[in-house]
């Protein structure tokens, strides 16, 4: 990856509540992830995983708690950094290439010297050589690496990925695992939701499982890393 434009950032979740009506979403959620963690989460559908995701991104508010971003010394920001984050639908537009799509949000977010901007991300998730074809001849992976390498223009330092492996077969999952362990070793914070065990999931640093909202199992705290995946949709 490009050298790092980005401070390493965490995230400190603290009590945190979302509620839509009378469901809770997310429960008392409390977490600290250090600048440079890798962490996947688990559990099954209607967990809490992407409003966590949503929340972390500044895309959803929660009901009550705060969320803070911390330094690589794990002191607070006075101002919150850039976040990436890559829905389950990526919103990468079929009938453009690879380059189009990521020169349109360029120019949108008013990135100086677009095009060269556009090929370095493109180079670093592997699309490169594709990036005039249109987006509707890819795979599913090779969109995600575009959504991926379009979340990437404002240089941030906390990536979310929801559901990234979902839909893949196994050589699209190999791809995305080496899109993934860059992200991981560029030192950005990655969170990313997931189902079961993968080359992705070796890659985190850390599990949490989430249920009904809350979390379950963290392997900081002791739990095992494989029971927290392997059994995701239990
Ligand atoms: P997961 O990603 O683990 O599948 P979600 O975070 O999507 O879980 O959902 C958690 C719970 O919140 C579910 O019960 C879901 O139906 C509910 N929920 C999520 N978003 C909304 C929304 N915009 N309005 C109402 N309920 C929602």
């Amino acid at each position: 990856m490009t050298p790092a434009s980005f401070s390493p950032t965490g995230i400190r979740f603290e009590n945190i509540d979302k509620r839509y009506g009378g469901l809770y979403a997310l429960r008392r959620v409390s977490l600290e992830v250090p600048a440079g963690e890798c962490v996947a989460f688990a559990g099954r559908n209607g967990s809490g995983k992407t409003t966590l995701l949503r929340i972390a991104a500044r895309l959803a508010r929660p009901s009550s708690g705060t969320v803070n971003f911390l330094n690589g010394s794990g002191e607070k920001l006075a101002t919150p950094p850039p976040a990436g984050f890559v829905a389950h639908a990526t919103m990468v537009y079929d009938e453009l290439t690879a380059e189009e799509n990521m020169l349109l949000f360029a120019r949108l977010q008013g990135i100086a010297k677009p095009t060269a901007r556009a090929e370095t991300l493109l180079a670093e998730v592997g699309l490169l050589e594709r990036r005039n074809s249109l987006v509707r001849t890819f795979s599913r992976g090779m969109r995600q690496r575009v959504a991926i390498a379009r979340a990437l223009l404002n240089e941030p330092a906390v990536i979310l990925l929801d559901e990234p492996t979902t839909g893949l077969d196994p050589q699209g999952t190999s791809w995305f695992a080496q899109t993934v362990r860059q992200l991981r070793d560029s030192g950005r914070t990655v969170l990313m939701s997931l189902h079961g065990e993968s080359e992705v999931s070796t890659l985190a640093t850390r599990a949490i499982r989430l249920d009904a909202g809350a979390v379950v199992a963290d392997t900081r705290t002791g739990a095992n890393f494989r029971s927290i995946l392997a059994f995701a949709n239990a």
